[in-house]
Formats: structure tokens, C-alpha cells, sequence
């Protein structure tokens, strides 16, 4: 089994029927990188920037993030890299954020939140990244959107960032901008956040988990955690819908991305993308060159 994956590599993420997905790696830091590339990753398709925060004593300077964000994007040498921006709270505390204890923390002080609501920290990431888009080819996405109102906010700090590194002389690109989709709210309006963005990208584990109001930590639940739920199935498709019809690009980087049992369904559906921990990618391209999406 595992030489016949290995045949695998160089070959095209290629249905029967000749319909194309882009396959890409989610990847936690820079480390993550050499096994994306030698799994044929065609990009890095979730970049959990939070690791960096994580793994830090105190808030990792702009230096910090710059050289880490740098080095996967050289790294990836041209190949699409999407940074998510920091998204922590929840299961992931960080100490020196001092957050208070809260009752509901899955629905609480988290990811864009903290980033709307301490805009010097969201800035600093957002220095960083862009003066990294320089070497490679970066986008950013936000996680745990609800609104369009916050994409907006995003955007206008985003301009801020841009203004600063032109009147500082620092080279930069042009990032392509998304958002995940894993809060029910973004399901329902993602004909009108598609308009605000380049694209979507799924997160399936958390968009499970406030969709079945299931708690994604309690064990206990596991047999109620019904990824495959009607509801969700229901749900991707219309953000494909919604993306497509306003000009986004839709793929997932949840957990699901990675099930092969879904794979012709995600490509009949219509998805343009899906990134999976680099241990995947050859099986589900193996999937996706067994699939004929008109049957
Ligand atoms: C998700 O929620 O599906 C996701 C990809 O993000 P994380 O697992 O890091 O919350
Ligand atoms: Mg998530």
C-alpha cells in the first residue's frame, strides 16, 4: 500500500473525468514544511500561526513572526502559503494573554476576537506576514468570522499595515484575503461575506461543533459528533454555492477535508480546494484519481 502512494507523488490531483481540486498541506509551524513538500503538497493550505504564540515565553515579536513566515514562504519557494492568523482562546490558552476564566470558553474571547479587540497584537502579525509576502506567495485568513462587519474592520487594519510599510519603504506583495467558515452565522450570510473576500475556507471542526452544539473537546460526545450530519453536508454546499456565485474560491481545512469516504462528494459538490495534514495528501489524491465526478 504504502509503495503504491508513493507512486503517487508528481502525479496531478486529477478526477476520471479530468476535473481538477488543489490539494494542499495544513501545517503548525516551520518544522511542518519539508514533510508537506515531500508529500507533494501543491501549497500550504492552513498555516496555524497560533503555534508561534503558543510555543513563546511572551508575545513573539514582529522579528519573529517575520523570520518564521519568511522561511515557510521561501520554503514553499512560489507555492500558495495561507497563514492563518492567530487563533487562540478556547482549547488553546496562552498565558501571558492573562485571559480571564471563562464559563463557555469554546464560545468565548477568541481568535478574532482577541485580534479586534487588541488591534497592536493583530497588527504586529499582520506586519510580519505581509513583509514575509515579499519571498513567496502568501494569503491570510481569519479564523471564527461572524460578520460582515468584522471583515471590514479587518480590512481597514489590514490598509493601516499597508500604508505603514509603503511610508517605511518595505517591500511587500498583494495577499489574497479569506476567511474560515466554521460559525453557523457564516454559513447563512456567505453570499455576503463572499463579496468582502478572495475566499473560503472551511473549518469543519469547529463548524461541527457549534452546527450540533457538541462540544469538540468532550469525549464523552464522540459518538454524537456526527461530521457526516445532514446539516453539514447541507452547509458546505451552500458556502460553495454562495462562494462561487460572488466570485470566491471554496476549500476546507477541517478535519473532514481528510476523509476519504466524502472525497467524490466534496469534488461533486464543487470544492476548488482541500487541505489535509501531509500524511494525507497521497491518499486523497489516490481518492480523487478513482473518482468520476458525472456519474
Ligand atoms: C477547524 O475548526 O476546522 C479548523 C481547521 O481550525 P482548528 O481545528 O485549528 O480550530
Ligand atoms: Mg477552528
Amino acid at each position: 500500500k504504502k509503495r503504491l502512494l508513493l507512486e503517487l507523488k508528481g502525479k496531478e490531483n486529477v478526477t476520471l473525468d479530468g476535473k481538477k481540486i488543489n490539494l494542499y498541506a495544513n501545517i503548525g509551524g516551520v518544522a511542518d514544511v519539508a514533510n508537506a513538500l515531500s508529500n507533494d503538497a501543491g501549497g500550504i493550505g492552513l498555516f496555524r500561526s497560533e503555534f508561534l504564540y503558543l510555543e513563546s515565553e511572551d508575545y513573539p515579536t514582529e522579528e519573529a513572526q517575520f523570520a518564521a513566515y519568511k522561511t515557510v514562504a521561501e520554503n514553499m519557494a512560489g507555492k500558495k502559503v495561507i497563514i492563518r492568523t492567530l487563533d487562540i482562546g478556547a482549547d488553546k490558552q496562552v498565558d501571558y494573554f492573562h485571559m480571564e476564566k471563562e464559563e463557555n470558553p469554546a464560545m468565548g474571547y477568541r481568535a478574532i476576537r482577541i485580534c479586534l479587540d487588541r488591534p497592536e497584537i493583530f497588527k504586529t502579525q499582520l506586519r510580519a506576514i505581509y513583509r514575509a509576502s515579499y519571498y513567496g506567495t502568501i494569503s491570510i485568513m481569519f479564523p471564527m468570522i461572524i460578520s460582515v462587519k468584522e471583515v471590514k474592520r479587518i480590512k481597514e487594519i489590514v490598509a493601516e499595515v499597508k500604508a505603514e510599510l509603503t511610508a517605511e519603504g518595505i517591500p511587500f506583495k498583494d495577499c489574497e484575503l479569506g476567511i474560515m467558515i466554521e460559525t453557523p452565522a457564516a454559513v447563512m450570510i456567505s453570499d455576503l461575506l463572499a463579496e468582502e473576500v478572495d475566499f473560503f475556507s472551511i473549518g469543519t471542526n469547529d463548524l461541527t461543533q457549534y452546527t450540533l452544539a457538541i462540544d469538540r473537546q468532550n469525549p464523552k460526545l464522540d459518538s454524537f459528533y456526527d461530521s457526516h450530519h445532514e446539516a453539514i453536508l447541507r452547509m458546505l454546499q451552500m458556502v460553495v454555492d454562495n462562494g462561487h456565485k460572488h466570485g470566491c474560491w471554496v476549500g476546507i481545512c477541517g478535519e473532514l477535508g481528510a476523509d476519504t469516504t466524502l472525497t467524490s462528494t466534496f469534488l461533486k459538490m464543487g470544492f476548488d480546494e482541500l487541505s489535509v495534514s501531509p500524511a494525507m495528501i497521497l491518499r486523497v489524491r489516490e481518492e480523487i484519481r478513482n473518482t468520476k465526478v458525472e456519474e
